[in-house]
Formats: structure tokens, C-alpha cells, sequence
């Protein structure tokens, strides 16, 4: 009965609120899908090599690191990410981002748990830990999309979300726009500890897109210094393979 009920919701919810997909962006079908069968399969998931450091695809195991990471400082020890930012996935996160289709977030947690979730619950994380957006940025969006993933991932992993854990004290430039020196410059100071003790914790870094790592390193640096035991990344998109 109760199963019958919860059937009938959630036939009636689909119909009012129909579910978007996040590739094509229409509505998914067949109705109950979190994305299209067809559209899954343009999806680049991140494939085996990869770097040991940050999850992103590398040319061959013996590499061991990608190119930033085997250059530049990093302080996590390790992360995984579902699938590569190429076209694809950069319309699909533009959208979850600024188009309020948080919806996708419910793909993106549950397709990171199918893949990575033996891994992840291995590591026995106490918490996640959102990459805070700048409030003058939440409030434009409504959310923070980091969040919106940490809170889906969670109920997957039963521990709980630290939002207050870290705060964004400086509205950044995107990273993408600014050369080397100008994107260490432009993170100094960007991110602060919060209220949330994370004294001996294991915590997981969650984000939307890994591209260079400055603001996981920048994240990781300050959850370090409030005296996290180690911090493990996880997330939706990671840059191409630019080894
Ligand atoms: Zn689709
Ligand atoms: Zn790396």
C-alpha cells in the first residue's frame, strides 16, 4: 500500500514538476530517469589513468600525476571526479548554476555514489565540506551548488554536511581568465575557517568543476590549519587531461 502510495506521488510530482535532464536538458525520458538513457552515453566519464593527486585523466599510469599536480603544492591526498568538463558538462553545470536547475544535482551525487562510493565509504570521511560561494553571489543564484551536491552525497553516505566550515571572505575572479601568478594572488585570503570545528576530522572537499586545483589547495590549506585531519576531494567535472 504505502509503496503504491509513494508510486502515485511521485507519478503525480513528475507530471506537475516534470524532471529536466541534465545533458539535453528537455524533459527526461522516460519519465522516473534522472537522465536520458541516450544522453548518459555522451557523458565522458573520467577513465582509468589517473592522477593520483586530484582524479583527473592522465596519459599513463607511470606519469602518476597531472601536470599541476605534479608541480605544484598540494595538500589533499587525493579526489575523485565523475566526469571530464568538456562541452557536454560545461552546458550542463551552467545551467545547475545559473539557471536554478539544482535537479541535476541529484544525478550528479547519485552517479559519483554508483562509481565511487566503495572508495569513498573506505575512507570514512566524518563530513563534507562545500566550496563556499561569496553571499553576494548565493543571493543572485539562491544557492550554493557545492552545497546543494554535499547535501544529496550525504544522505548517500549518512554523515553530515559542514557548510560552516569554511567561509568565502572575497568574491573572486574566475580562475580562468587570469594568468598563473594572477590566480594565486587573486585566491590569497579568498577562503577562512568558519564556525564549524573540524578539529581531527577526515573530511571530504566538495565542488562543481576542478580545473587548475588553486581553490581545492586554497580550500584545503585553511581546513588544514583549523586542524582537519586530511581532506579528500570530490568532484562533478575535472579539466581534460592536459599532461
Ligand atoms: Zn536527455
Ligand atoms: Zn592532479
Amino acid at each position: 500500500m504505502e509503496g503504491k502510495k509513494i508510486e502515485w506521488k511521485e507519478r503525480t510530482l513528475s507530471v506537475l514538476y516534470p524532471r529536466r535532464c541534465p545533458v539535453c536538458h528537455e524533459i527526461v525520458s522516460p519519465v522516473g530517469r534522472l537522465i536520458c538513457p541516450d544522453c548518459e552515453k555522451k557523458v565522458s566519464f573520467v577513465k582509468e589513468p589517473t592522477c593520483l593527486r586530484c582524479g583527473k585523466e592522465i596519459a599513463a599510469a607511470e606519469i602518476e600525476y597531472c601536470y599541476d599536480c605534479s608541480r605544484q603544492e598540494r595538500s589533499f591526498v587525493g579526489g575523485v571526479a565523475l566526469a571530464v568538463y568538456n562541452d557536454v558538462m560545461r552546458a550542463s553545470i551552467r545551467q545547475f548554476k545559473n539557471k536554478g536547475r539544482i535537479e541535476y544535482a541529484d544525478w550528479y551525487a547519485k552517479a559519483l555514489w554508483e562509481r565511487y562510493g566503495e572508495q569513498l565509504k573506505r575512507l570514512k570521511p566524518d563530513a563534507l565540506v562545500p566550496v563556499p560561494v561569496h553571499r553576494s553571489r548565493r543571493s543572485e543564484r539562491g544557492y550554493n551548488q557545492a552545497q546543494e551536491l554535499a547535501r544529496r552525497l550525504a544522505k548517500y553516505m549518512g554523515i553530515p554536511v559542514w557548510p560552516g566550515a569554511l567561509v568565502r571572505r572575497k568574491k573572486t575572479v574566475a580562475q580562468k581568465y587570469l594568468g598563473l601568478g594572477e590566480r594565486e594572488r587573486n585566491l590569497e585570503g579568498a577562503f577562512g575557517p568558519g564556525r564549524q570545528p573540524v578539529k581531527g576530522a577526515a573530511v571530504f572537499l566538495v565542488d562543481d568543476i576542478y580545473t587548475t586545483g588553486n581553490t581545492a589547495q586554497a580550500c584545503t590549506r585553511v581546513l588544514l590549519e583549523a586542524g582537519a585531519e586530511s581532506v579528500f576531494l570530490v568532484n562533478v567535472c575535472i579539466g581534460e587531461n592536459d599532461g
